[in-house]
């Protein structure tokens, strides 16, 4: 089984929430949707499941057309949270609910929950009601709901949101785990980077409409290919500076002029010799990739302690070179004092060139 989306598209009005989108999913996969909010992730998701129409373009599932089927013929599970069961009834009630409307034998409702149960190791508790179960547990109940009837996709929107920190963690992997021995394809739409990073084979970044990067987690954090993509992923941010080529050499050390007045050697990435003296361009460098140095180095910025953050093993500085802000993590033992003056150096081969077009500079 197969999702393909084929130049997808929604409008409201003279509003384009989804625009021409092409994405494809495989059996197995789970691909998540990530995005900030108003993106179009679960317009998206709701015109895979049948719940809105498209516009334009069509939705495949398992090479087939759907695009005229109400939902229940799709044969999708679509899910909102991972939660929501009857609590006056059991758990082996709650898995066979959604069994009900297909007009199945006793015979094959009681083997189906047999075969959820021994999937999700519910064999224990199938004679209890939610009230007597552990949040976990019924994390697991619900998911066992969605995929009782076999269908032929899975699709979540924002599946974990409700959950405490703690079972959000203990959830990411066990989800994952489960989706991925179903073989089916599975869509989740989430605006946490975190859930999308660990729970996903591959990422599609959204923004208005459009998919900007589809990609392997790895992927998407370390060779973001737009400047959108690497200043959304990654906590603290990346930090983005614009600059100005000075002088680039074959090997890929450069010479920029940051705006404010600065200059800095940095290496970077080999094509930047394609660029010519005056190209203006924006420097991403992520916080674990700064290092704070006493000593003046050409490949650093002079720059002022704003604020420390303590985050427990490690520490965010807030640093200032009189034109921007620089978010640098160093460990918790890196002595750090708010207002001291210091030198910010750019480790080597670690800063991305964005040119105008807001594209990675890369070979
Ligand atoms: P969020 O994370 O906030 O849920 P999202 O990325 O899922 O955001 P969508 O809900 O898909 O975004 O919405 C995309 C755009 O379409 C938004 O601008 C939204 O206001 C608009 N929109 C969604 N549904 C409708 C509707 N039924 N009528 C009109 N506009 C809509």
């Amino acid at each position: 089984m197969t999702i393909e989306l084929r130049k997808l598209t929604k409008r409201y009005g003279t509003l384009t929430a989804v625009d021409a989108i092409d994405l494809d999913v495989d059996d197995g996969e789970v691909l998540c949707l990530l995005g900030p909010s108003g993106c179009g992730k679960t317009t998206t998701l709701r015109m895979i499941a049948g719940l809105e129409f498209a516009s334009e373009g069509d939705v495949l599932l398992g090479g087939k057309r759907v695009n005229g089927l109400a939902p229940r013929v799709r044969n999708v599970a679509m899910s909102f949270q991972f939660y929501a069961l009857y609590p006056s009834i059991t758990v082996a009630e709650n898995l066979a609910y959604p069994l009900h409307a297909d007009k199945l034998s006793k015979t094959e409702i009681a083997e189906r929950v047999a075969r959820v149960s021994k999937t999700l190791q519910l064999d224990g508790i199938l004679n209890r009601t939610p009230s007597q179960l552990a949040e976990g547990e019924k994390q697991r109940v619900a998911v066992g709901r969605s995929i009782i009837r076999d269908p032929n996709c899975f699709l979540f929107d924002e599946p974990l949101s409700r959950l405490d920190v703690q079972l959000r963690e203990e959830m990411r992997g066990e989800i994952k785990s489960v989706l991925q021995d179903l073989s089916r394809p599975t869509v989740i739409v989430t605006h946490d980077q975190l859930e999308a990073l660990t729970m996903a084979d591959r990422i599609a970044v959204m923004r208005d409409g459009r998919i900007e990067q589809v990609d392997t987690p790895h992927n998407i954090f370390q060779h973001p290919t737009n400047l959108f993509v690497a200043g959304f992923i990654g906590t603290p941010q990346m930090n983005l500076v614009p600059a100005t080529l000075t002088s680039a050499q074959e090997d890929g050390v450069a010479e920029f002029s940051v705006e404010g007045g600065q200059n800095l050697k940095i290496q970077v990435d080999r094509r930047i010799c394609e660029l010519s003296a005056g190209a203006r361009v924006t420097l991403g460098i992520r916080p674990r990739n700064l290092e704070i140095s006493h000593e003046a180095v050409e490949d650093g910025l002079s720059t002022k302690i704003d604020m420390v953050e303590p985050m427990g093993a490690e520490t965010l500085a807030h640093l200032y070179d009189g034109k921007h802000d620089l978010r640098v993590v160093t460990d918790w033992r890196v002595p750090l004092t708010e207002g001291e003056q210091v030198h910010t150096r750019f480790l080597p081969g670690t800063t991305l060139v964005f040119t105008e077009d807001e594209q990675v500079l890369r070979s």
